[in-house]
């Protein structure tokens, strides 16, 4: 058994449906047919027996009818009205005690033994087989003053055939419908299983030749294997992006980590070839070399912020407040000439996000604000309160952003001017602000007019 199971286990798909239904549909079948077969059987054999005691019933019957008036020899003599009351295939013998045959009613079965010792002769029906398939009936009638037993043979051989005719048919039937069957599941489990033979070629595909070979599916009906192509396809398309988007995040971040390497290995041929004797060549591309040092380490520390995406603490929470007064400390240090306005309306309440990430994206709004600006930087900060949100604004007095760049200064490594490349920026300090916000479900929203200034609104859930 455990071999079968085995082999079962290892066919396919396809094969393991068809067998599995045309097996249900033979045992369920097979099952009907005997039910039937048996109830049949019986119903129609009992409808036999009662047809021979109705004709034994019938003959004692009327040889009782005629007991005085009738002697045997005038019955011998005319045997027809006792032929009327038996049916054409019945066998009808008469015997004295002595077993002697005197009359005899048509002529289709051999007689039986009859056993006088055995009382319940006259009250059973026997079944002999010996010779044929028989009902025997045993009577005693007195005909006149002749005494002796009545012999009914009844032949079972049409109930037989019909019975063979039954069975052969439900065979015939059986087989048809187990082969209707099977081929109706093969073509199903063929019109089923197809989607998935697709959907496996094309993983298979993927994984060989990559994302740009994918197989369309023709399988469109709204079922739960429409609904797994559709999951595949979609999740594939997410991948593909991802993939993508990794690839150029690679490709784009070495061509930015090369920009400042290339700078600092001119200024080192240059200090090689002058700088030796030139002490102003010589300090002006140390200086310029150390500040390229200094814009590729906050790169790599930024790029790895963006890299790690640590997972969200859900449990976290701030006060903005707190956090806005340690930002304004700090940038005022770096950016002395700097005003930072902080003002606060509503009841304080705490927002869930960690000090951290909260930092960093007002450190991040705030920095930008005052370096991307003309004039003396003052960038007004206000914390709203309200029911069941806060909203912070930041805005500044710079130099504000144009329409067309607004779009995108959320994508890594963008920046509006290049050649503000002294400003220190890397074009990934509002990819990790967006990252951030997305990550706390904060909502995000930025105006800008040039010459102006840029004002940052961003709304938290409390
Ligand atoms: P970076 O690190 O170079 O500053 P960001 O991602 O922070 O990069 O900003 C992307 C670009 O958006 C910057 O290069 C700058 O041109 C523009 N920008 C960002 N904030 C401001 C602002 N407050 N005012 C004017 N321009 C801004």
């Amino acid at each position: 058994m455990r071999q079968w199971d085995k082999l079962f286990y290892h066919q396919s798909l396809k094969t393991k449906w068809t067998l599995s239904t045309a097996i249900v549909i033979f045992i369920s079948y097979a099952a009907i047919c005997i039910v039937i077969y048996i109830a049949l059987y019986s119903w129609l054999l009992q409808n036999e027996e009662n047809n021979a005691m109705r004709t034994a019933d019938d003959l004692t019957a009327f040889l009782q009818s005629q007991r005085g008036s009738i002697t045997i020899q005038e019955i011998q003599s005319n045997t027809g009205l006792l032929k009327a009351i038996v049916n054409q295939n019945q066998t009808v013998r008469i015997f004295n005690f002595d077993g002697y045959e005197v009359l005899r009613i048509n002529d289709f079965s051999p007689s039986a033994k009859i056993d006088l010792s055995d009382e319940s002769f006259l009250t059973t029906i026997t079944k002999d087989e010996v010779k044929e398939d028989v009902f025997v009936i045993h009577r005693l009638v007195q005909i006149g003053s002749f005494q002796g037993i009545l012999q009914l043979i009844h032949p079972l051989s049409t109930f037989q055939s019909m019975m063979q005719y039954v069975l052969t048919a439900m065979l015939i039937a059986g087989i048809g419908a187990v082969f209707l069957a099977g081929s109706i599941s093969y073509y199903l489990a063929n019109l089923l299983i197809k989607p998935l033979k697709d959907l496996r070629d094309s993983m298979d595909t993927v994984r060989d030749k990559g994302f740009e070979e994918q197989i369309n599916f023709s399988y469109n009906a709204d079922d739960e294997i429409g609904d797994l192509l559709t999951i595949y396809r979609n999740m594939m398309a997410e991948l593909q992006q991802s993939f993508l988007k990794q690839q150029q995040f690679v490709s784009d971040a070495s061509h930015e980590l090369r920009t400042p390497i290339q700078a600092i290995e001119g200024h080192l041929s240059l200090i090689k070839r002058w700088g030796k004797n030139d002490p102003q060549v010589l300090e002006e591309s140390i200086d310029t070399s150390l500040s390229e040092v200094a814009r590729m380490k906050k790169m790599i520390e930024e790029l790895l912020d963006l890299a790690r995406n640590e997972k969200k603490d859900a449990n976290a929470t701030a006060t903005i407040e707190t956090v806005l007064g340690s930002v304004q400390t700090e940038l005022q240090l770096i950016y002395p000439e700097a005003e930072i306005v902080i003002e606060s309306s509503g009841k304080q309440k705490q927002v869930k996000i960690t000090e951290n990430a909260l930092e960093q994206i007002i450190r991040n709004l705030i920095e930008n604000g005052i370096r991307y600006n003309d004039k003396k930087p003052i960038i007004h900060v206000h914390v709203n309160y309200e029911d069941d949100k806060l909203i912070l604004t930041i805005a500044d007095n710079g130099i504000g952003i144009a329409k067309e760049h607004l779009p995108h200064i959320f994508d890594r490594f963008y920046r509006v001017d290049a050649s503000r490349e002294h400003n220190g920026g890397t074009g990934l300090g509002l990819s990790i602000t967006k990252m951030l916000t997305e990550k706390y479900s904060i909502d995000m929203d930025v105006k800008s007019k040039l010459g102006e200034g840029t004002k940052f609104i961003l709304k938290f859930k409390i």
